[in-house]
This record gives C-alpha cells, sequence and structure tokens, in this order.
C-alpha cells in the first residue's frame, strides 16, 4: 500500500506538471483529445485494474506509462499520418435516420475497398488504429521487450481515451457546424478539470476481451450515440446561464485566460448526468483490458523476463497486422 502511495503522489506530480500545458493547448482538431489530464488519468487509473503479475511491472514504469499517454497528440504536427488515427468521423458515411455503421466495414480491407484508403484517412481511423496498436503490443510481450510494451501500452491507452469521446466521432468535433466553438475542450478538458477529483474509481478488474476489435467498434458506437446529448445540453445550458455568465476569466500562471465559467460547466455537466464520468471510466477499463488481453494472446510470458532495450524497432508491418486481425473477425458487407 505504501508502494501503491508513493506511485500516486509521483503521478500527481506529472498530472500537475501537464496541468499547465492543458490551457495552453490549441483547441484544433489537431490538438484536442481529453486534454492531457485526463489521458494521464485514464493511463494511471487503468494499471490499478490489472492483475497483480502484470501491475507489479506496470506500476515500476508508471511515470512513463502516464506522461506518454499523451505522446500521440505531441506528435501530431511531426508526423503527418498521426491525426488521423484519433478520431472518426462517423456522419461522414450516414445520412440522418439511417444506422452509423451500415456502409462503414469494420474490417479494414473491406473499409478500403468501399471507401478507398485516402477517404478512410481522410476521415480518421481511430478504431482500426486501436486493433493495430493491439496487435504490436501482442508481439511485443512476446518477444519480451519490455521498452516496446510501455511504449506501445501507453500509447494504445491513448487512442482507447479518444475513441470514448463522443467528439471524436464527428465532423462537428469543435462545435464549429452549429455555432458551439470550443466544445470540444469544454467537454473533456475544463470539465475534466473541474470535476474529475469527484468521479468514482471504483471500476473493478482488467477482463479478457475475446475481440478487441468489436470491443473498440463497440465503444465507438456509445461515444457516437452520446453525441446529441453533448450538444444538445449544452445549447440548453447556454440558454440557462446566459451569454453573459457563460465565460469567465482565470490566471493561468502570468496570463488572464478566459475560461467556461465555472457556474455554466456545473449547469451543463449535471444536464450531463454522469457521462463525463461514464465515458472516462469506460476508457480506464478498456485501456486495462487491452493491455491484459495483449499479455494472454501472447501467451502470458513470464514478466521477469522482459527486458529493456535501446533502439527498439517494431517489426511489425502495419498492414500485415491489420489484415491478420481482420480474418479472425466477422466482416461486415459494404453497401
Ligand atoms: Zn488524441
Amino acid at each position: 500500500m505504501a508502494n501503491l502511495f508513493n506511485y500516486k503522489r509521483l503521478s500527481l506530480f506529472f498530472t500537475l506538471l501537464f496541468l499547465g500545458l492543458l490551457f495552453t493547448r490549441s483547441q484544433t482538431k489537431q490538438a484536442a483529445s481529453w486534454g492531457f489530464a485526463g489521458h494521464q488519468r485514464i493511463n494511471e487509473f487503468a494499471i490499478y485494474l490489472l492483475p497483480a503479475e502484470l501491475q507489479a511491472v506496470f506500476i515500476q514504469h508508471l511515470p512513463y506509462l502516464v506522461s506518454q499517454s499523451v505522446a500521440p497528440d505531441q506528435r501530431r504536427y511531426a508526423v503527418e499520418q498521426e491525426a488521423a488515427r484519433h478520431y472518426i468521423d462517423l456522419d461522414h458515411y450516414y445520412s440522418k435516420g439511417q444506422d452509423p455503421f451500415w456502409n462503414l466495414p469494420q474490417n479494414w480491407q473491406e473499409a478500403i475497398d468501399c471507401h478507398t484508403e485516402d477517404t478512410l484517412q481522410a476521415y480518421g481511423i481511430v478504431p482500426w488504429h486501436v486493433v493495430r496498436m493491439k496487435y504490436r503490443l501482442q508481439k511485443a510481450f512476446e518477444e519480451l521487450n519490455l521498452s516496446l510494451v510501455l511504449k506501445y501500452a501507453a500509447e494504445i491507452g491513448h487512442y482507447i481515451a479518444d475513441a470514448h469521446v463522443p467528439l471524436h466521432t464527428t465532423e462537428n468535433y469543435n462545435g464549429q457546424l452549429t455555432n458551439q466553438y470550443g466544445i470540444h475542450g469544454l467537454w473533456e478538458s475544463r470539465l475534466i478539470e473541474l470535476q474529475a477529483e469527484n468521479y468514482n474509481y471504483w471500476i473493478g478488474k482488467a477482463k479478457y476481451l475475446p475481440s478487441v476489435p468489436k470491443e473498440i467498434w463497440a465503444a465507438v458506437r456509445s461515444s457516437h450515440a452520446a453525441l446529441d446529448s453533448v450538444l444538445k445540453f449544452e445549447r440548453q445550458a447556454s440558454i440557462l446561464v446566459g451569454p453573459a455568465e457563460k465565460y469567465s476569466y482565470e490566471q493561468r500562471g502570468s496570463t488572464l485566460t478566459k475560461v467556461y465559467a465555472r457556474k455554466f460547466c456545473e449547469v451543463y455537466h449535471k444536464s450531463l448526468n454522469g457521462m463525463v464520468e461514464r465515458r472516462l471510466r469506460a476508457a480506464i477499463l478498456m485501456v486495462s483490458s487491452v493491455w491484459y488481453t495483449a499479455w494472454v494472446d501472447a501467451g502470458q510470458p513470464n514478466l521477469s523476463q522482459l527486458k529493456l532495450e535501446a533502439n527498439s524497432k517494431t517489426k511489425n508491418s502495419d498492414e500485415d497486422t491489420i489484415q491478420k486481425t481482420s480474418s479472425r473477425w466477422k466482416q461486415r458487407s459494404c453497401h
């Protein structure tokens, strides 16, 4: 318990370290996702749900897993392909009244055949990328390569977390199409900043997932189902609080920054009726479960044999891993 306490203090340090960056982030699509504090919290709490054997290894590297939870966002400007891995604009694929997934094969190759890879990349690939990362993580376990295990574990935590955000499933990702500009940061950063300490983190234990693809697509479906409420309740809260009280100014270091006012956030958060907490908890459970599943699917290698390796490189081919994944899983036909 004493160890756990020390680790929690360490992670608090990292959280505070990054909190300062939270409000200087751009709210553009290229940078926004859960906020740094949200991603760090998700990776940290995912560690606590792991079975003891795996947790013992991960907790030793808690500061790394927490700090690297935001690495995918940090490289979005440096790596051309990175941005598309964080979202999927489902509304591109269906019209009002249709099932969002009716024309979207969840099998990567089928989706390419149906829509072309350029289209998929243009509208986001987060669920497919999670599947690809799970195979990379599994391979790293098989090769007993601790450096890669930690890298992929930290980063898959990020992508899974993004898939749990309703505004990561729409072209209207920042309310720009409905005159609600800024809602992205409001939902996933400002509300987290004000409310996350009050959430319940007794989530249970990591579960083995027979099909990671099925789970990640279910997560995306739930996120998208919550989208209407995210937008609707913001509109209602705006009317209730009124434009004069919707925003306020808070000191961030030496800068006075315009923020969503606390009162407005309280009204909005209350009307969401626990949604942010539910999505956060679901993300934590899935991150932990995918880590655990990758280890089990790797044949539960003896974790004491994992080795840190300098300059590790993955031998996996991205496309191979996606193909392998897809063939194991029931496919949806293209319309
Ligand atoms: Zn992201």
